[in-house]
């Protein structure tokens, strides 16, 4: 049987980013990819007419394992137009002004709503640290919101900021998240609003996914899906593709949450491993892409959860069209490549716009990655969050999902496809 010293379950980033660190220590290493491509839930793609990202895109100097790749690979990073007008509404009128108007109204919500993130999370690298979390965990962001007995105005606005934000309905999506976000952006909101959704590769996260594999030198498979993992104290057999099977000293499983619990493995895996795949995330959204008439002006929009579309903006400026990139928290409530459901959602705000095209990536539905960017639901975090990166005996584990920091972000793929490498080979020296 072919063997090998660590074989990597998944080309994502996460699994990239471990094959880099256990290749430069000088070991045989196989990355198994189901899919055709690399990069998993960062995926660029030419459609029209433009290099855009059906999956992950936005990324921040205060995302520290991002930022080394940046500067490590010398990538250029910019930002869509600054929108010159926003939409939001309070009830069914639509609200008009500029993005400092909506920020304004969202501020004193969100600054109370989120007035205890360092006392829960002082440090979040260490997220489960303070006792009595699990308390709070069991709250969802819907119930936080309106503990806070916001004006009906200012709790549409703040609904809306956060369905954009967590890409699920709020009453299944823990508050917990939003702490944990925001203590990774140093307690301030506006820096966590920065960070997750302004900045992006100029060349695509697909110049970074590719520099990560060919920096790797790893033996990378793609077409080769991982059915069954029996392991032992000292290795495991893996069985992938159309019956084929590896004997592996290690391996790495970087399998997304909604998606892990699907893998059979002999003997079973911790159950907080597993339970969290039937239970599902509360992120459950979509992304579009969608190009309209030109010229308009750059603009931002937000809606409600209840809304096919909750957010929608400006992303590229061309003489005679735009791309808009929007969000919806129920990936079953619009086809995105369907251009009268996507003309009708966009009409919640304006009946100018004519959509040419439009495009995405149905995630939810995608058997390998089953969720786009993860939010727990309410309890997860501290029911499994510590057991969901706990090695098995040869076996470890690394996702974004279950990354300390930036969870759900591509930062924490790379933070935790870094420590399941180290894991394996001990500090670099
Ligand atoms: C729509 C969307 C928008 C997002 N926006 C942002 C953003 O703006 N900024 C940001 O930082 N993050 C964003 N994210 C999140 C970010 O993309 C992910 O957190 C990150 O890419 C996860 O990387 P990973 O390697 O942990 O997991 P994945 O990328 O899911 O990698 C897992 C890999 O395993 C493979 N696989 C599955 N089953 C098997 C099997 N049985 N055998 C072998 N291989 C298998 C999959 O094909 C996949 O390649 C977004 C995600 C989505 C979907």
């Amino acid at each position: 049987m072919e063997t090998a010293d660590v074989v990597i379950v998944g080309g994502g980033i996460a699994g990239l980013v471990a094959a880099r660190e256990l290749a430069e220590e000088g070991r045989s290493i196989v990355v198994l990819e189901a899919g055709e491509r690399l990069g998993g839930r960062t995926w660029t793609d030419r459609r029209l007419g433009r290099d855009l990202e059906m999956g992950g895109t936005w990324m921040h100097w205060t995302q520290p394992h991002s930022w080394a790749e940046v500067t490590r690979y010398g990538l250029e990073v910019t930002r869509g137009p600054r929108a010159e007008e926003t939409y939001w509404l309070a009830g069914d009128e639509v609200r008009r002004g500029n993005l400092e108007d909506f920020m304004g109204l969202i501020d004193p919500g969100m600054t109370r709503l989120l007035e205890e993130t360092r006392t829960w999370i002082p440090r979040p690298d260490d997220p489960l640290a303070v006792e009595g979390l699990e308390r709070v965990d069991e709250l969802n962001i819907q119930q936080a919101l309106d503990a806070l007995d916001l004006s009906e105005d200012e709790r549409n606005a703040n609904e809306a900021a956060w369905v954009g934000h967590f890409n699920g309905p709020l009453d299944q999506c823990g508050f917990v998240s939003a702490l944990r976000w925001t203590a990774a952006a140093a307690g301030s909101w506006h820096l966590m609003h920065e960070a997750s959704a302004i900045y992006r590769l100029k060349h695509g996260t697909g110049g970074l996914v590719a520099s990560i594999a060919e920096d790797s030198g790893a033996d990378i498979r793609t077409s080769a899906r991982v059915s069954r993992i029996e392991h032992d104290d000292d290795g495991a057999v893996l069985t992938y593709g159309e019956g084929r099977q590896i004997r592996a000293g290690h391996v790495i499983v970087t399998l997304p949450q909604n998606v892990i619990g699907q893998l059979p493995v002999e003997p079973p895996l911790d159950e907080r491993k597993t339970l969290p795949s039937e239970e599902k995330t509360g992120s459950q959204g979509v992304k579009a892409w969608i190009r309209v008439k030109g010229p308009i002006k750059p603009f931002f929009a937000y809606s409600s959860q209840h809304h096919p579309l909750s957010v929608v903006r400006t992303e590229y400026l061309g003489e005679d069209d735009a791309v808009l990139v929007a969000f919806g928290a129920d990936a079953g409530r619009i086809d995105v490549n369907d251009v009268e459901q996507v003309t009708e959602a966009l009409r919640t705000w304006r009946d100018d716009l004519e959509v040419l095209e439009t495009t995405g990536h149905d995630w939810m539905s995608d058997e390998l990655a089953q969720e786009t960017w993860l939010i727990q639901r309410p309890g997860q975090f501290t029911r499994y969050h510590a057991a969901q990166q706990r090695p098995e005996g040869r076996l470890h584990f690394a996702s974004g999902d279950h990354a300390n920091i930036w969870a759900g972000f591509i930062d924490g793929a790379i933070e935790s496809g870094m420590r399941a490498a180290r894991e394996i080979a001990g500090p670099v020296r």
